[in-house]
């Protein structure tokens, strides 16, 4: 079954002149069956007249009025001031901006339609710019409803009305769903829905049509949706054409590893280990995802993952967003596997040049497992025989750094660890290329973090209560304000704060980590701190993901209105990893604007990454969820993954089904819903 074979006749391309086409294309209109799927933003109704003094305010009318006087105003701006009456009452119109034309086409006496919305002046009803022409004689009302489409500057509606009308008359309006599945769906079909949406029947309630919950708008949302999730997963089906190392341990080394971690394994980590081992036996790339709050244990699955390779004869790789990070990771792979005779490699991008070429001598020899940041794609990074791919926190990294991995072997299998739970909908959407397991089961014994909310004018109290909190053996984070516009101030501002809190607290030892200390420097502060031998840590975002320090369990962050949901979430995941009770105290300065507010309130309701991330959706939409990650979503234009969220539901059981039954119809609809822009999705 390859549905990828099965190709269906290219819609033919737009007929039009060349600079028609290129303004065409600039909106993403190539073909005939692009016009067909291009739909309306909204709709006007120039079907009938509004008298002027009974038109609701506010909502866009078409009046006929008689001109009064037309007269060019200088106070308090320069403007066009148009008087006219219909039986109802008079209109004043004004015009910032207007030619000549204009000017005489609106002379005394004229009379003309304008389209607009009426709102009440100073002067009584009035229309700002509002859309008109002269009428002579008796010319007769639009008896439709007018579209009104998206589109760009230069190309106006009236054009793409008419070539999308043309389209309608001639074009493919072939059904792609069978009778039964649209009856099952409650779906209407087709060609009356784009028929429909492009040219309402008179009398259609506006509100129904711009509310988009007519069934023709579930229609169009759904086939979006539909060819979204088609695509996705013929990729996904693809890539496991392709062959892959069969990864089958020749030893014990994992059970070896499991036998001297000083903790048992979580059900939820057993039934992930299970599923990956089961993945990296088989001889096509493994393509999961492995998403699991912070602090849910993803490290010893994948180092379980990665004993599986090493033991089969092959190499692991394992990279990681930030320096500290890659470095933590090191250090617990070394401390887990050295033991066990596994040759672990090291390399980033400030290892000096000979450690750094002695590394990378041992990537491309003996070495089995190799750790590090971006550092690992770079050119000149070989690998021996490189069997799995593991990427830490892989929102953090861009598609083509997630595809450099896996070119440094030959096809492996790949491990994404993402601690960013995004919703369900969200992740059938964005995720809808990989398969995903879910660490839905935090380890036993970890106690739940108390969060405070503090105003900035009780920032002594925070001091005293770190103070107190240290006394009682433990270790506290102190982050810093984001401060995006400049990396430079963000850096004043820690360094400020650990002079503050040193001055506060004589007595304790504070350390001080940014992203502009070097490597040595850093990794000297993290040892120090993971020792016990700091006991509070400045630090700017840096110690935002992975970081791993059992006694430490207070968090305080400052200014925490600057800071992003998810961002939260993961700072305050660096506490309540030890068996003492944590606490997280957010500092916030006033006053605090709604979304800042909204935000803090949340993340003060809520431990569950879930439930965050799915209010988080509501707050801000999906836009800027899974970072970088390109994915279909961009692709949507109709359909909203919260609001319709059902939709998708729908979309992915039924396009499972239909690449593999009804190979042409799953053809023929992606060719209709992204055309050319299918290729986008390649990756
Ligand atoms: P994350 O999923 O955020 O990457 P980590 O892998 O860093 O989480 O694990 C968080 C902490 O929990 C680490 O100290 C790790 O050693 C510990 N841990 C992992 N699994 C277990 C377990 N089953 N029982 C107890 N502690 C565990
Ligand atoms: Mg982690």
């Amino acid at each position: 079954m390859d549905a990828a074979g099965a190709s269906a006749p290219a819609s033919p391309p737009i007929r039009a002149s060349e600079a028609l086409r290129k303004k065409l294309a600039k909106i993403g209109l190539h073909s005939e069956a692009d016009l067909l799927v291009h739909l309306p933003l909204r709709y006007e109704d120039e079907t009938r007249i509004t008298p002027v003094a009974g038109a609701p305010w506010g909502e866009p009318v078409l009046v006929e009025v008689v001109i009064t006087s037309c007269e060019i105003q200088f106070r308090p701006r320069r403007q066009m001031v148009v008087r006219g009456f219909d039986d109802s009452g008079e209109l004043v119109m004004r015009f910032f901006s207007f030619y000549p034309s204009q000017q005489a086409a609106l002379s005394a006496g004229s009379k003309v339609r304008a389209f607009g919305e009426v709102r009440g002046g100073f002067f009584g009803a009035e229309m700002v710019h509002p859309r008109f022409h002269k009428v002579i004689g008796d010319e007769p009302l639009l008896t439709e409803m007018t579209p009104i489409y998206p589109s760009t500057a230069g190309l106006a509606n009236s054009a793409l009305q008419k070539l999308i009308a043309r389209a309608l008359e001639g074009g493919d309006l072939s059904e792609t769903l069978d009778e039964e599945l649209r009856h099952r769906l409650k779906l209407p079909g087709l060609a009356r829905s784009l028929r429909f949406l492009h040219t309402p029947p008179t009398g259609t309630a506006l509100e129904t049509l711009h509310a988009r919950n007519h069934p023709a708008w579930r229609r169009v949302k759904f086939d979006e949706v539909l060819a979204q999730q088609l695509c996705m997963r013929r990729a996904y089906l693809a890539r496991r054409e392709q062959g892959a190392p069969v990864l089958v341990a020749q030893d014990d080394l994992g059970a070896r590893l499991v036998d001297q971690l000083p903790f048992g394994l979580t059900g939820a980590q057993l039934r992930a280990m299970a599923e990956i081992a089961g993945d990296l036996s088989q001889p096509y790339p493994m393509q999961r995802l492995l998403q699991g709050d912070v602090g849910a244990g993803k490290t010893i699955v994948a180092a379980l993952a990665a004993c599986q390779a090493i033991s089969a004869g092959w190499q692991a790789a394992f990279m990681a967003p930030t320096e500290i990070l890659a470095e933590q990771h090191y250090l617990k792979l070394r401390q887990w596997l050295e033991p066990l005779g596994v040759k672990v490699a090291w390399l980033t991008g400030s290892l000096k040049a000979a450690a750094k070429r002695a590394q990378l001598a041992s990537a491309a020899a003996e070495a089995q497992l190799v750790v590090g940041t971006h550092a690992l794609i770079q050119e000149g990074v070989d690998f021996a025989r490189l069997g799995l791919a593991i990427v830490d926190e892989q929102h953090r990294f861009g598609v083509a750094q997630r595809l450099a991995l896996r070119k440094k072997g030959a096809n492996p299998h790949q491990l994404m660890m993402s601690a960013t739970p995004i919703p369900r909908t969200l992740a059938m959407s964005y995720y809808a290329d990989l398969d995903v397991t879910v660490l839905d089961e935090l380890p036993p014994g970890r106690t739940p973090i108390k969060t405070r909310l503090v105003a900035d004018t009780r920032r002594d109290e925070v001091v005293g209560f770190i103070s107190k909190h240290v006394d009682e053996g433990r270790q506290a984070y102190w982050v810093c304000p984001l401060i995006e516009e400049s990396e430079a101030l963000q850096l004043q501002t820690a360094q400020d704060t650990y002079a503050q809190l040193a001055e506060d607290l004589p007595n304790l030892r504070i350390g001080l980590a940014h992203s502009r200390l070097k490597a040595d420097e850093k990794q000297a502060v993290m040892a120090a701190f993971t020792a016990g031998e700091i006991d509070v840590l400045v630090a700017t975002t840096v110690i935002e993901v992975g970081v791993d320090v059992p006694n430490a369990s207070l968090m305080v962050i400052e200014h925490a209105e600057r800071f992003g949901l998810s961002q939260l979430h993961q700072l305050r995941g660096r506490v309540g990893r030890g068996a003492h009770e944590s606490s997280c105290v957010l500092i916030y300065a006033g006053p605090l604007g709604e979304i800042a507010r909204q935000r803090l309130k949340i993340i003060f309701e809520n431990t569950d990454g879930f439930e965050i991330a799915r209010q988080d959706l509501h707050l801000r939409g999906p836009g800027e969820f899974v970072g970088s990650r390109q994915s279909g979503v961009p692709l949507l234009r109709y359909a909203d993954l919260e609001l319709d969220a059902d939709l998708v539901e729908m979309a992915r059981e039924v396009a499972e089904k239909m690449l593999v039954e009804h190979p042409e119809q799953a053809e023929r609809h992606l060719k209709r819903w992204l055309g050319t822009r299918e290729e986008l999705l390649k990756s």
